[in-house]
């Protein structure tokens, strides 16, 4: 289960504190490590972790925790402050078009969910809103792609515009956005193309399909099972891309999580949905203080 080491690490740290009645510095610097380690060990990003330990000794100075009653559940308290404030506060719902289509434009390297998570914002979409999405299949590189989204589309009743592997993707968006709009579908989900890693090919391609497409939308992919690559990718798009949000997937894997607390706060783009499995259900909106809650156990 993600998250699983860190949650009882954390409340390792915190236990200690909550034995001890009132707590002096000594017990504070102590904590702090604990949770220094833990944090680190799950694979936060070192940037991150010192911001999050320095705030922390800070708003403890601040108040009246030490020596105080009750010094450790405020420290708890505070720690549960902090991770919800790193992960961005509050859910950031999708951004809407006043005029149809909306449009999402997913990227993200190969394997980190793309084509699952469209078919999942699809199918939310569908349910809650009405809507009716058109896919567009642009990534012409695996052609495994192409078929996985028409058979992921036919299940959900959602069109699937594609023209093969042949034709340059550019191509292939210009005409899926005619066709939304003669259809007047109110969303278009863009499918692009991913790869192992960054490469300038795939920053060009992707930010010409973003120049063409004027998403309302750019949302990223990452894997949260890659740990502190995880955040770097996160990175490396969000400098080329004007990225929108982050969809993290696979949160129901066996992950350390790291990349749930860190990319915020490196990236400046806010997590707006996590992927828990590989069915169309299987997306949930990221509320920071739930995560918190669940982090700290
Ligand atoms: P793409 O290359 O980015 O389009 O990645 P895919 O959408 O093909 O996903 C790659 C693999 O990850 C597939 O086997 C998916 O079923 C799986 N996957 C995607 N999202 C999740 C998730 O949230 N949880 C789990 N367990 N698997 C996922």
């Amino acid at each position: 289960m993600a998250f699983e080491n860190l949650t009882e690490r954390l409340s390792k740290a915190l236990k200690n504190l909550t034995g001890r009645g009132k707590i002096n510095e000594e017990d504070l610097q102590a904590s702090l490590r604990e949770i220094r380690l833990a944090l680190l060990e799950a694979d936060v990003s070192y940037s991150t972790v010192k911001k999050f330990i320095d705030q922390i000794r800070q708003k403890a100075k601040g108040t009246e925790i030490l020596d105080g009653l009750n010094g450790a559940q405020q420290v708890i308290k505070v720690v549960n402050d902090e991770l919800t404030a790193l992960m961005g506060e509050e859910a950031v719902p999708l951004n809407k078009s006043e005029k149809i289509p909306t449009t999402i434009m997913m990227a993200g390297l190969q394997g980190a969910g793309k084509t699952t998570t469209i078919a999942k914002l699809a199918y939310k979409l569908k349910k809650e809103d009405n809507a009716r999405p058109l896919l567009i299949a642009a990534d012409v590189y695996r052609p495994a792609a192409i078929d996985q989204l028409e058979i992921l589309g036919k299940d959900l009743g959602v069109p699937v515009f594609s023209q093969g592997t042949d034709v340059d993707p550019r191509e292939i968006v210009k005409a899926g956005l005619q066709e939304a709009k003669a259809n007047k579908n109110d969303y278009v989900l863009i499918d692009t193309a991913g790869r192992l890693q960054i490469d300038a090919e795939l920053m060009a391609e992707l930010k010409d399909i973003e120049q063409i497409a004027q998403p309302d939308e750019v949302l990223l992919t990452v894997d949260a099972m890659t740990g502190q690559n995880a955040t770097e990718t996160a990175q490396g798009f969000a400098n080329e891309l004007s990225l929108t949000g982050v969809v993290l997937t696979k949160l129901d894997g066996d992950t350390r999580g790291g990349a749930a607390l860190s990319i915020r706060d490196v990236t400046g783009k806010p997590i707006k949905f996590v992927g828990q499995g590989e069915k169309p259900t299987d997306l949930d909106v990221f509320y920071p203080d739930r995560m918190a809650s669940r982090i700290l156990g």
